[in-house]
């Protein structure tokens, strides 16, 4: 049950949104309330549904003026809880889809923030031009949501993360402002820069409403492959050559643990080995270049010097569209593939490229040592020192003594990644799930700093109150 909101300000808030602005039938909610893989479930007496600014920012200006605290929620894709409300306003923007403009010569498309990822890559094309993030929640995800958690995905290694493709924003302000800062310009040097504040910050300093992307040229010369390797050393070691010797072509270098593959390959149908043996660990890398065939060479010169030297086991390079999607695919299906193995502890750390390996040897003796017969999937976004470290153990149960041994691992994983001048988040975000933790990690001056601009631009504290510092 969620306590109701005072009857005057749900009203208000009934008439400026309009009759297909708002929801209190529990079939349309369950869907925003739930996380996908079930970790969190919200409640909410109210589901807000604007259709432009003006509505989020009367939405946003009631809710501030009667300390009625709101979540915003993209496409509820998050995977640390920041986008399931908990008696809060929750304010969808999921009817905020338009494509507002798009340009060419200044590179940039300007959309609202309930557009999917998807549905910009598509509106790039009919420009001739490419958004380049990708992850494998596209369909799902949207722009708001994109920029709130300064999303990464397998593209960054290459462009950077979501911080690096925004050139401005709307966004209502906490205290119902709108603020247009819809800006498209590559130079701006014009003092404190509030996109920036906004980008990441995961729902607590406003809500964005639209943003102005950059675009980039299609890159038709392409190639991808799967290499089967000895070690993760050996995996960093292929990165700083494939970086150097492709000729900036490089475009994405994915790490894929043995046992990740193998539940992959058990779990989902339709599966296939990309190599004849088996390797402890592999890497699918990605080349592209906007001149023809470019790419293609590039990585047949990267694998045969790496073979040549013993630095690779084994390498296959797609050969067709259909092949690439297979091979992309073992990496996009390493959280289904665990799916069915039970209980998992995920944790989604950075560490310096160079000591990802390092940490992957530190953390599987700490965790082994917590718990003996866990099963460790290591993969990620290795080009960007970005791995995802899954825990897989016995279920046990929802007692106290099991959660506590499940907080020690992050624990230990966490402080091992800390101690290697590593995050505790990579790309996901804090959300409800990490910020106490996080509290361990960060500095006080830096805390104190951060809590004093969020109390500054939302001093009764109403968006995503339990999100973040
Ligand atoms: C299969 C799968 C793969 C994924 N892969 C990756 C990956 O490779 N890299 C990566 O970084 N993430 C990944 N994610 C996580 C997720 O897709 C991203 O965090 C994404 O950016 C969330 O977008 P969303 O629209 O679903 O946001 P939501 O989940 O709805 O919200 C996320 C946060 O943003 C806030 N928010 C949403 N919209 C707004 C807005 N308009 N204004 C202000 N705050 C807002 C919410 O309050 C919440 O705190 C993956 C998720 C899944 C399910």
């Amino acid at each position: 049950m969620t306590k109701p909101l005072p009857a005057d300000v749900l009203s208000r808030l009934k008439a400026v949104l309009g009759e297909a602005g708002w929801s209190v039938d529990p079939d349309r909610l369950a869907p925003k309330l739930a996380e996908w893989r079930g970790r969190w479930r919200g409640v909410t007496p109210l589901l807000a549904l604007p259709r432009d600014t003006a509505q989020v920012a009367a939405v946003v200006g009631i809710c501030a003026a009667s300390g009625v605290a709101i979540t915003p929620q993209g496409g509820n894709t998050g995977l640390v809880g920041g986008q399931i409300p908990d008696g809060e306003v929750l304010l969808s923007l999921e009817r905020m889809r338009a494509v507002r403009d798009i340009d060419a010569d200044d590179d940039v498309v300007v959309v609202e923030a309930g557009v999917t990822l998807a549905a910009l890559h598509e509106a790039a094309l009919t420009v001739g031009r490419r958004f380049p993030l990708s992850l494998a929640s596209e369909g799902s995800c949207t722009v708001g949501g994109l920029i709130s958690t300064n999303a990464g995905g397998t593209a960054v290694l290459r462009y950077g993360t979501m911080r690096d493709q925004v050139l401005g924003l709307e966004a209502v302000l906490p205290n119902g402002e709108i603020w247009n800062g819809l800006k498209r310009l590559r130079k701006d040097n014009t003092g404190y820069d509030l996109k920036q504040l906004l980008i990441g910050a995961e729902g607590t300093l406003g809500v964005v409403t639209a943003a102005s992307l950059k675009l980039y040229p299609l890159l038709p010369s392409r190639a991808v492959a799967m290499v089967g390797l000895a070690s993760a050393h050996d995996a960093i070691t292929l990165l700083g050559r494939a970086k150097t010797e492709t000729g900036g072509a490089l475009e994405a270098f994915e790490l894929i643990g043995r046992l990740g593959l193998a539940f992959v390959l058990k779990n989902v149908p339709d599966q296939r080995e990309p190599l004849a043996g088996v390797h402890p660990w592999y890497v699918l890398i990605e080349t592209a270049s906007g001149e023809p065939g470019a790419a293609e060479a590039a990585m047949e010169r990267l694998l045969a010097r790496a073979l040549e030297d013993d630095l690779i086991q084994d390498a296959t390079v797609a050969q067709s569209e259909a092949q690439a999607k297979a091979l992309w695919a073992l990496r996009e299906l390493q959280s289904a593939g665990q799916k069915p193995e039970g209980e998992i502890w995920k944790h989604d750390v950075s560490v310096p490229v160079s000591q990802v390996a390092r940490f992957i040897d530190q953390a599987g003796a700490a965790v082994a040592a917590l718990s003996p017969g866990v099963r460790i999937v290591a993969f990620g976004h290795v080009g960007d020192g970005n791995v995802h470290y899954d825990v897989l153990v016995e279920a046990g149960g929802d007692n106290a003594a099991h959660a506590a041994l499940r907080d020690e691992g992050a624990r230990r994983v966490h402080d091992i990644a800390a101690a290697l001048h590593g995050s505790i988040s990579a790309e996901h975000g804090l959300g409800t799930m990490k910020t106490i933790e996080a509290l361990r990690y960060k500095q006080p001056a830096e805390v104190a700093a951060l809590r004093a601009v969020r109390a500054a631009l939302d001093p009764g504290r109403i968006m995503n109150p339990r999100v973040l510092f």
